[in-house]
């Protein structure tokens, strides 16, 4: 009988298997792919996966290494989930075994078994109650013991820790005799508990309506749900979610960034009494891998998580929500360059289950996937409850003098709002006090040494720093050029604009919202916490202020700069610009007080900026994509992007010219239509001491775009310039 030969998946760049003998002892029937095995690769040992399983290797017999040890008895991917990872593989032209291991967590991938902890769970002991004298004056105790009996069950440390219940507590109620800890595997044997801790709300009518066809369907359909700011999308969502909670499933959400968005996640845990999981940054890695099993063994209804939540595993998926679809930290921008909703789209469709992109900003890619049929439309075109929309109104600062970002005018109109007991808030997307030093005697400009960029000025502590490469120097006393002590900060950052408004309302507390004030953990909780006590505050922040966040007494929003948005090189420029002006003009009136919006401009007759004030997102949308139509650019073509980096310049270059020459070689042998734009150097050329260029390919069709790739990687991978320079593809790029 011929031997077995697995070829297995290893975490390595190169887009190969491995062929490995099976371990000696092992009958192969128990062998499948999918399995994970140890395998001695070089000096190491290396865990990778059974990809598939033959009996001919091109490798001489005596020279075909054995495996070292089978890790599962079973594949420990759902299969649906293990056919998403293959797909992504290909569809990003990475390799397998590199795939393989962005979709799991870090224990299972250095080999540990998947296997959950049995862990210790707390359960209330007979006569606990919450109004028990033992605890009348200790809220968090009291909380502990109200959720406990609602899950008589038991919970583990990680899901109280979703309450923010700390273990001293646990103990303290231990040492009075009110609960207990006991030894199971987590949410075993479960009753089924009631799945809502609060009534959901009344639907409104457009609500309803996208709620019915949601819930009406079976198997995959892609949603598009284009709600504008405070339509009510997340009532939609936990509605749906109700849905298919009730029908034993499980739901995946997907959000763009944890940190940013407390009040979201806490309208989730408020709604349900099924335990759900955040995949959050501060899991360790013992809690990320039980919670990824605590999913893939059906033992939570719902996950919620960033980009990489997508390879969460479900024992039956039922629901996929993108909030905020539209959102550029779907993709990822290094190493395997996937994009998180779009792999979302084909796993539900894997899944056989419905999937809802919500958005008041769609990208263009979603709307014209919508336009096409490709995707049903749902619109909320009302903001829920009594909220009106905001007013949108330019105001042209060309030759009005601006201190700390701000006009005058827009000065008198906070000064309104906040005379009138409302909060404002001032959107301005540049961190930092200035984005330039300048001598004011010989007009030198402080640039980073490493990047083809200027140095931004912080205050207190005073310094200079890069955006791009974040290399930091203190600030020059003198002009290296003409020796004068004359250096200026010019423009202003959000640092500018704060201590500015400081200046103008001393009474006013100014809540600082960027990168640099909340980098500590929790810091962006405790700052909301101020605008969230609703008295009269100043809100100042970059894009961060933008996202999903729900201020109801935020009556005015100042955009103090939109011009950047307009000049951008990038096709997706226009784009990017309206919806974050829309993001950030929808945090205005969202409750009962009406919201106005008010964007300083030098270009308000910018037909943009007029379309887009007078007539909204959807409409500048429509006419983006007509010209991106005209232009033949995406959504109506399809683009790759081989992008190249090194010290040395010449490399760079010699790598995309032999990179092109194949590239057109093969098009004109096969009579591919993909076009080749470049080499070229990439926007900002020189970034932390690199060059960088990048040859675009691009094409009408997907598949010769795809078929050309598959066969230029591998001769790249064997190109000796390929060896003194770092390269990459991007698929789908959004970065160009
Ligand atoms: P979006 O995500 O679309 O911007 P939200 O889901 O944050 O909007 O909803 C905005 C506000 O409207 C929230 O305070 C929410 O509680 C409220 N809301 C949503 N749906 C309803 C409804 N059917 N009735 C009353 N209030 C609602
Ligand atoms: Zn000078
Ligand atoms: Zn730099």
């Amino acid at each position: 009988m011929s031997e077995v030969i697995l070829q297995v998946a290893l975490p390595s760049p190169l887009r190969r298997l491995f062929d490995y003998r099976a371990p000696r002892g092992i009958a192969s029937e128990g062998l499948r792919p999918g399995v994970r095995v140890r395998v001695p690769f070089g000096r190491r040992q290396l865990v990778g996966f059974v990809a598939a399983i033959t009996d001919q290797s091109t490798i001489p017999r005596d020279k075909l290494k054995a495996a070292s040890e089978v890790l599962d008895i079973e594949p420990i991917l759902p299969d649906t989930l293990w056919q998403l990872c293959r797909w992504t593989a290909n569809y990003y032209q990475h390799s397998l075994g590199d795939t393989l291991s962005c979709a799991l967590p870090t224990l299972l991938r250095q080999g540990e078994p998947a296997l959950a902890r049995q862990q210790l769970l707390w359960q209330l002991l007979p006569g606990a109650y919450p109004e028990h004298p033992a605890i009348s004056r200790a809220p968090r105790q009291k909380q502990a013991v109200q959720i406990l009996g609602q899950h008589p069950h038991g919970l583990s440390h990680a899901l109280l820790g979703q309450w923010g219940l700390q273990r001293d507590t646990l103990d303290t109620l231990e040492k009075k005799g009110l609960v207990q800890q006991i030894r199971q595997s987590p949410h075993h044997s479960n009753e089924p508990l009631p799945l809502l801790r609060e009534a959901p709300l009344t639907a409104n009518a457009e609500q309803q309506a996208a709620l019915d066809a949601i819930i009406a369907s079976k198997g995959f359909t892609c949603w598009l749900l284009e709600g504008v700011t405070g339509s009510g999308k997340t009532e939609v969502y936990l509605q749906a979610i109700e849905h298919c909670l009730r029908h034993g499933k499980q739901a995946l959400v997907l959000i763009p960034e944890i940190g940013l968005t407390p009040q979201t996640l806490e309208r989730f845990r408020q709604r349900f009494s099924v335990p759900v999981v955040i995949l959050h940054s501060g899991l360790n890695d013992r809690e990320r891998m039980d919670a990824w099993l605590a999913a893939r063994n059906g033992e939570v209804g719902i996950v919620i998580g960033t980009r990489s939540a997508v390879f969460t595993p479900l024992a039956n998926p039922g629901l996929v929500i993108i909030d905020e679809e539209h959102d550029l930290s779907y993709k990822q921008q290094d190493g395997l360059r996937y994009n998180a909703r779009d792999l979302a789209v084909y796993r539900a469709r894997l899944d056989n289950c419905g999937i809802i992109l919500g958005s008041a900003t769609p990208a263009l890619e979603s709307l014209h996937n919508a336009d096409t049929g490709r995707y049903q439309h749902l619109r909320l075109q009302q903001r829920a409850g009594d909220a009106q929309p905001p007013q949108m109104h330019c105001l042209d600062i060309r030759s009005r003098p601006l201190q700390g970002g701000l006009s005058q005018p827009m000065l008198q109109a906070i000064g309104e709002h906040l005379g009138k007991g409302n909060q404002v808030l001032v959107f301005l997307n540049r961190r930092g006090f200035a984005p330039t030093l300048m001598c004011h005697d010989c007009g030198w400009i402080a640039e980073c040494s490493r990047c083809d960029a200027r140095m931004t000025v912080h205050q207190s502590p005073t310094y200079l720093q890069c955006h791009h490469c974040d290399s930091q120097r203190p600030l020059d006393r003198h002009c290296p050029k003409c020796n004068s002590e004359d250096l200026r900060p010019v423009g202003a950052g959000t640092e500018r604009s704060e201590e500015h408004l400081k200046q103008c309302f001393p009474h006013t507390p100014v809540v600082r919202i960027d990168r640099d004030s909340t980098s500590r953990k929790q810091a962006m909780q405790q700052l909301l916490k101020q605008v969230h006590a609703g008295g009269p505050c100043l809100l100042v922040g970059t894009q961060m202020l933008a996202k999903g966040h729900h201020f109801p007494n935020v009556t005015l929003v100042a955009i103090l700069d939109a011009d950047g948005g307009l000049f951008s090189a990038d096709f997706r420029g226009p784009e990017r610009m309206a919806q974050l002006i829309t993001q950030v003009a929808g945090r205005a009136g969202r409750a009962d007080k009406p919201g106005q919006v008010l964007i300083q401009t030098h270009m308000a007759d910018h037909p943009l900026l007029l379309d887009l004030t007078e007539q909204g997102y959807a409409a500048i949308a429509h006419s983006e994509l007509a010209a991106r139509r005209s232009a033949n650019l995406p959504p109506f073509s399809f683009m790759a992007l081989l992008r190249a980096e090194s010290t040395a310049p010449e490399q760079v270059n010699s790598f995309l010219e032999q990179a092109s020459v194949s590239a057109e070689n093969l098009q004109a042998s096969q009579q591919l239509s993909v076009e080749l734009l470049g080499p070229v150097p990439s926007p900002m050329e020189r970034r932390a001491g690199r060059y960088r260029a990048q040859l675009l390919l691009q094409a009408n069709q997907r598949a010769p775009l795809h078929n050309l790739l598959h066969q230029l990687l591998p001769l790249l991978e064997q190109a000796p310039q390929g060896r003194k320079v770092r390269w990459s593809l991007d698929i789908d790029p959004l970065d160009m």
